[in-house]
């Protein structure tokens, strides 16, 4: 076969320099300005930046058909007409009225052609590119194709080398040029693989006018609000041609190959988008894969090919590792997994017939005898136990083949005992086999009729639906023997007497060795390639799928909506450990937000410390018994000299709201002073003082007239900034004082956290604490710290964040982290203050101080000294501090790290001099930490600062992880 296109791939560029280029401009066109060159792997392309506008000049070789180029034409006027269509470039005549001219440059021929430049970014340069993008880019090209399938021109009918119905005879051309023997031997295999399944299908294919090269190269996008690439126009129509109109998507798909990082599944969201917009039939997405392959293997060739003719040429040596990249992602992939995906992806059934079935494997085993063990993230046996450890999976085995003559595993489980903490990639959890703990010498019988094949540790037997894979095992018949159903295989392993371990896979591939354990990704494909074994074993082994989605939709049923979940699709949190928590897939997320679990999750002290607790006694704070006594006495000896006297609550908000009381039943004045900006709870009281609008949009506007907010004391971007606003913020807060003192009402007292939590640990100004106690007691009222969020060791530096500040208050408050997670509240003050009470009667939280809550309060600060944490968090916290600050040397995204400890504040802004808040930015970079394994959070009024607030057991390890996943989001994009 002899194709123009064979010609032509080897012709190099035209030799027009940029000296050149502006003499066309200027003579043919009228234009002057300053010149760029384009990149492009066989014409020139010159853009300049003339004062009438952006302008690109395109040059090709004279023997280049103008049929051709006129159909190019064509084609942008007929898809600038279509709506709904993308954006396209103008085609721009020359002085002389011709859309396309015949020029002679140093005596070479050449066609030019001008057209406008259509801004945006391409996406190439970005490494990571999101679901929203992939998605629009499919739609994108879906509806370019939608807009050509009505386009004819007789320059359409052409022969390219990217044509991929040629695919095969030009990667054998191209090949040639190849010299590694073992590239060339892989592409060449491919290539293969993907005629043999394209076939049968090419009749289906349907033809029509296609682009041929939507890619991430040939877009321009512009940033949606969250700063995500959006495409939404098309340049570069110099493929294009009729062809088969799949081909052109699957040109797509290979070019997001380069942003995928190993995983080909991220261009599902094309295909979905694609297809939503122009439907591709059942052919066309099984032949989908194939072609993404082709592609591959035609762009790996030519590329090599070109370098080979041209060395020179940047632009092809720039892009051979990019293209070298999408075809080792493409070849990664089993072909048939693909195809599932991708008949998935378009909400077609991928099943591939009935489950497979046939004589029983195991004819001596009675399903009764057969223990099948659960090892799925709620599984009891991993409680208390640290499920990473290595051998675990086997020790558990073990244990219950005691005392189970059979122990099965289950398939289509995820594993717990699989997962890996502190990784980007979730790990392969999900079991598509099963694992059969039983006696050796157990006998293994052919369930259906097959080929079988040796393999290292077993054998695989191909039979007509499926292939049996089977590990384990002592085999009675040969390599390549034809077994008839029922026929023995051989038996169980091991030594008689003992027991062995019989692993049963079935895969419908039979050219693929299929994992035993795949990532939860791609456990819906894979469940369809590698059905269960269960009709063979004659058991139950299989594994109900985690209803996570009707789970939430439950939740949204009878849970009142205003207590709002944590993400748009939250993954279903189940277990955790340590500064660990694992989702119902069994996909491990460091966790940074938990400022209630100081200790860490699932701790086993405090575990069996409210266990034997809840086995004695459980009773209300009017008995008499040891450990509240205990507990107020110690909650006493850490807060300062004079505050010795202790209420035991249940919540921040109870112990704000009773802290509120004793302020006003102590001064008997109403009139309080709090910070704009704060949180401080959700009871009547403590929400009166909570005027952060984050929490509440309303809550400037509906405080009750005894609520006096001063001056949120933002050093970052308040209205004095820095560590010497603090004369002014006072300033602002004796304002607010005259006008009470002229109302002659009195002052209750002030409530603040000490450290600005809810602004994302922002300190106050030096000194302004000293200054706003001393004018709030000079007019007779009290000083409560909120140290509900920043006290209790989380600084590092300080148990208290009133010491930062220098100052003692006269009311503490406290409650998340001394609970770790079990309500508990305290507020602690002076005899004084809390006997003013009296008058109104006793105080009484039922549940305030309870035994199991009062153990668990001692529990908690035993813990917390015998495992050193207040002073990880100053260490591990410095350390995690710097990382951050060093990322905001390099990210201009990055306005400040605030806070100490392990409570820090990463914010986010969009222009480091007017501070605009980067608030949806910060929700997507969120997001894209949670597909990296990290679970992270917006604050602050705009929703713009990381609330960092991990528990205090944060390993380094851990804090470098964090820091290394928001380093790799800032550089790669979300
Ligand atoms: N004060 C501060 C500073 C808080 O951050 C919170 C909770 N976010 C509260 C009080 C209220 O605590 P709780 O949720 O336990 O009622």
């Amino acid at each position: 076969m002899e194709h123009a296109f064979l010609r032509r791939a080897e012709l190099s560029r035209p030799e027009v320099n940029a000296e050149d280029a502006a003499r066309l401009f200027a003579v043919h066109y009228g234009l002057s300005g300053p010149i760029v060159e384009l990149g492009s792997q066989q014409d020139r392309n010159y853009r300049i930046d003339a004062a009438s506008g952006r302008f690109v000049l395109k040059i090709c070789r004279a023997d280049y058909a103008t049929l051709e180029l006129e159909a190019q034409n064509a084609a942008l006027r007929h898809i600038a007409g279509k709506s709904g269509a993308p954006r396209v470039p103008r085609v721009i005549a020359g002085i002389n009225g011709a859309d396309i001219m015949f020029v002679e440059v140093r005596g070479q021929d050449y066609q030019i052609r001008l057209l406008d430049y259509i801004e945006g970014e391409p996406l190439t340069r970005r490494k990571y590119l999101p679901p929203v993008t992939i998605s629009a880019l499919g739609a994108l090209g879906g509806r370019l194709a939608l807009a050509l399938a009505d386009f004819g021109h007789p320059g359409l009918s052409r022969d390219l080398q990217w044509d991929l119905r040629h695919a095969e005879p030009v990667v054998r051309h191209l090949l040639s040029a190849v010299k590694d023997a073992d590239r060339k031997e892989r592409i060449a295999r491919a290539m293969d693989m993907a005629m043999q399944r394209l076939d049968a299908l090419k009749p289906e294919l349907r033809l029509q006018a296609i682009h041929h090269d939507v890619t991430d190269d040939n877009v321009v996008s512009r940033p949606n609000e969250q700063g995500q690439l959006i495409p939404n126009g098309v340049i570069d129509f110099g493929d294009i041609m009729n062809g088969w109109l799949v081909a052109d998507l699957a040109v797509t798909c290979a070019s997001l190959l380069h942003h995928a990082a190993g995983d080909a599944f991220v261009i599902l969201p094309a295909i979905k988008a694609f297809h939503a917009v122009f439907p591709l039939n059942d052919a066309e997405l099984r032949a989908l894969w194939p072609l993404i392959v082709a592609r591959a293997a035609v762009l790996v060739a030519s590329s090599e090919q070109q370098l080979a003719l041209d060395p020179d040429n940047a632009y092809v040596s720039g892009n051979i590792d990019h293209e070298r990249t999408i075809f080792d992602v493409a070849v990664s992939m089993p072909s048939a997994l693909m195809e599932i995906a991708i008949l998935q992806a378009a909400g077609r059934s991928a099943d591939r017939g009935d489950a497979i079935t046939g004589d029983r494997l195991l004819p001596e085993i009675e399903a009764s005898q057969v223990a099948v063990i659960a090892l799925d993230t709620q599984s009891v046996l991993f409680d208390g136990v640290p499920w990473s450890e290595p051998g675990l999976e086997d020790r558990l085995l073990l244990a219950a083949s005691r005392e189970n003559a059979v122990v099965a595993t289950r398939y289509g489980e995820y594993r717990l005992s699989r997962t890996v903490p502190l990784s980007p990639e979730p790990a392969e959890t999900f079991a598509v086999h099963v694992d059969l703990l039983l006696p050796a010498g157990t006998s293994v019988a052919a369930p259906f009729g097959g080929i079988l094949k040796i393999t290292g540790g077993g054998l695989i037997l191909l039979g007509r639906d499926a292939a049996l894979h089977l590990a384990g095992i002592d085999l009675l018949p040969g390599q390549d023997d034809f077994i008839h159903p029922g026929q023995p295989l051989g038996v169980v392993a091991g030594a008689p007497g003992e027991k062995g371990m019989l692993r049963v896979q079935l895969c419908r591939d039979k050219e693929i060795v299929p994992p035993s354990f795949v990532s939860p990704g791609h456990a819906a494909a894979w469940a369809v390639l590698c059905p269960s074994p269960a009709r063979l074993l004659g058991f139950d082994s299989d594994t109900p799928a985690p209803e996570s989605a009707s789970l939430l939709a439950r939740r949204q049923n009878h849970f009142a909506r205003p207590q709002k979940n944590y993400y748009e699709t939250p993954p279903q949190i189940e277990r955790g450990w340590r500064e660990h928590m694992v989702d119902v897939e069994g996909r491990t997320y460091l966790d940074m937000v938990n400022n209630v679990t100081i200790l860490g999750h699932a701790h086993p002290r405090l575990a069996e410390a409210v266990h034997r607790q809840w086995q004695r006694l459980n009773t209300n704070s009017r008995f008499h018994y040891a450990s509240v006594a205990a507990f107020s006495e110690r909650l006493a000896a850490l807060a300062p000299d004079g505050l010795d006297t202790v209420f035991l609550v249940n919540s921040g908000s109870e112990a704000n709201d009773l802290a509120l009381r004793l302020a006003w039943a102590a001064t008997g004045v109403r009139n309080m002073l709090c910070l704009l900006e704060g949180y401080h709870g959700w009871s009547v009281a403590s929400d009166a003082v909570s005027t952060s609008i984050a929490d509440n949009p309303q809550a400037l506007t509906t405080r009750p007239n005894w609520v006096h907010p001063v001056m949120s004391p933002n050093t970052y971007r308040g209205p004095f900034r820095g560590p010497g606003s603090t004369a002014d913020y006072v300033a602002a807060v004796a304002s607010v004082l005259e006008k009470l003192d002229a109302e002659g009402e009195g002052l209750a007292g002030f409530i603040c956290e000490c450290v600005y939590g809810n602004a994302g640990g922002i300190p106050l100004p030096p000194g302004y604490l000293k200054d706003i106690y001393a004018m709030v007691r000079a007019r007779g009222g009290v000083c409560i710290a909120d140290e509900v969020q920043v006290g209790y060791g989380r600084l590092g530096h300080h148990f208290w964040g009133f010491e930062q500040q220098g100052v003692v208050p006269d009311i503490i408050t406290i409650a998340k982290g001394m609970g770790n997670g079990h309500p508990l509240g305290a507020v602690i003050t002076t005899k004084a203050i809390a006997d003013a009470l009296e008058k109104e009667g006793y105080f009484f939280s039922s549940a305030g101080g309870s035994p199991v809550s009062s153990v668990v309060g001692l529990t908690v600060l035993d813990i917390m000294r015998d495992e050193g944490l207040q002073e990880n968090a100053r260490i591990v916290g410095g350390h995690l501090k710097r990382r951050l600050e060093a990322l905001g040397q390099r990210f201009p995204l990055v306005g400040a790290v605030h806070g100490m400890g392990l409570y820090l504040g990463l914010e986010f802004v969009r222009d480091r001099e007017t501070l605009t808040p980067a608030t949806l930015e910060t929700a997507a970079i969120c997001d894209r930490l949670l597909q990296l394994g990290v679970l992270m959070q917006p604050t602050g009024d705009h929703l713009n600062v990381l609330k960092i607030k991990p528990p205090l057991c944060l390993s380094r390890q851990s804090a470098d992880f964090f820091a290394d996943m928001l380093e790799r989001v800032l550089s790669e994009g979300w």
